[in-house]
């Protein structure tokens, strides 16, 4: 069989005129078919052409009026403190509430188009159906509102307790003075999900795509926040933070260090905050760490985070007995288990959404 495909093979090689014993003459019948077809070509090349549009645009038409598939658009539904309609999450870092959801198509490309309330959104992060209507944005309202009050403001901010943690430690019975407090609300945090981002969102009170800060790096804030509109109302303002200052502003600032080297810088800020409520600023923020550290190492639900829930439970039990002002309990963002330890960063429930408790003073 080798031999004889080998045989017609050379038949077929034989017969073609340029191929035998070097003659390039260009055959004449070859000539005659090559212009046959050219000339076919030509003649319906404008019908091959609408052809292949008409072709091209009925499987592009398919592809983009497909639906989504559920796991490319995160959807998260809220069932606790919620409106009615949807917040979409924008590719610029805004967050958009709105009350229809028309359509959810796919392109050729891949990028995703939502048409809400008649309006076109390109390539959304992600939707929250009955999302709640306070967000980390509401802090500065709430703040603004108790100093135009002449009251005093305490917040404690809480590194990386969402509100899924934070029902769970309540469940628990770890934060029992929290629980004393009553229910926080829960509210929506901006996105990415860390903390410069969030942190931002919480002393400006608009999203990132108005604080110009997306990420960790460390970028002047061009905007005013609560301390320069304090500072406007002449009221003072200071923040205490753990070994850096995470975002980039005029507000007095004191870091701290873990001096005592038990592995938290918590307790330092705990001392420091004790001490500048004897004499407290009308705005004073308190930004504890270890939580999140320590949910990062072992996991957000893990019992070394949860026991440091239940240290910061006692140390701001301590703070609320020395301070008669208005105070606010939050965090910036939440956290989700990566193994067999944590992360935040993502649209997801757990880090989306954070808990903000209120006391305003009489
Ligand atoms: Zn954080
Ligand atoms: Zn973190």
């Amino acid at each position: 069989m080798a031999h004889n495909r080998q045989g017609i093979n050379r038949n077929v090689y034989t017969s073609i005129p340029w191929k035998g014993n070097g003659n390039r003459q260009f055959p004449s019948w070859t000539a005659f078919y090559f212009i046959i077809i050219i000339r076919n070509i030509v003649m319906n090349r404008k019908f091959i052409f609408l052809s292949l549009i008409a072709i091209l645009s009925f499987f592009a038409g398919i592809i983009s009026f497909m639906p989504t598939d559920a796991g490319e658009l995160p959807i998260l539904k809220n069932e606790e403190d919620q409106e009615t309609g949807f917040a979409v999450f924008t590719e610029d870092g805004d967050i958009l509430y709105v009350n229809n959801i028309e359509s959810i198509e796919r392109s050729i490309t891949g990028s995703i188009t939502v048409i809400a309330d008649g309006i076109k959104i390109s390539n959304p992060i992600g939707i929250v159906e009955n999302p709640p209507s306070k967000s980390i944005m509401s802090i500065k309202d709430k703040v603004i509102k108790s100093l135009s009050s002449n009251n005093q403001v305490l917040i404690i901010y809480i590194d990386g307790l969402g509100y899924n943690l934070y029902r769970k430690a309540l469940d628990l019975g770890i934060i029992p003075y929290l629980e004393s407090l009553g229910k926080a609300e829960k509210a929506l945090t901006v996105y990415p999900t860390i903390t410069d981002v969030t942190f931002a969102a919480m002393v400006t009170g608009i999203t990132p795509k108005y604080t110009g800060i997306h990420s960790r790096e460390k970028k002047l804030l061009e905007v005013s926040t609560i301390f320069d509109e304090a500072a406007a109302m002449g009221k003072t303002s200071k923040v205490i933070e753990g070994n850096m200052q995470i975002i980039t502003d005029e507000v007095e600032t004191l870091l701290n260090i873990d001096e005592n080297g038990n592995g938290t810088i918590d307790d330092e800020i705990y001392n420091v905050a004790l001490e500048e409520l004897k004499d407290p600023q009308d705005v004073l923020l308190v930004h504890f760490h270890s939580y999140d550290d320590f949910a990062h190492k072992y996991g957000p639900g893990s019992d070394e985070a949860l026991t440091q829930l239940g240290i910061l439970d006692s140390y701001i039990k301590d703070l609320l007995d020395n301070y008669d002002g208005d105070v606010i309990i939050t965090a910036d963002h939440g956290m989700h288990d990566e193994g067999e330890s944590g992360a935040h960063g993502t649209f997801s429930e757990s880090d989306l959404f954070i808990p903000i408790w209120t006391r305003v003073s009489l």
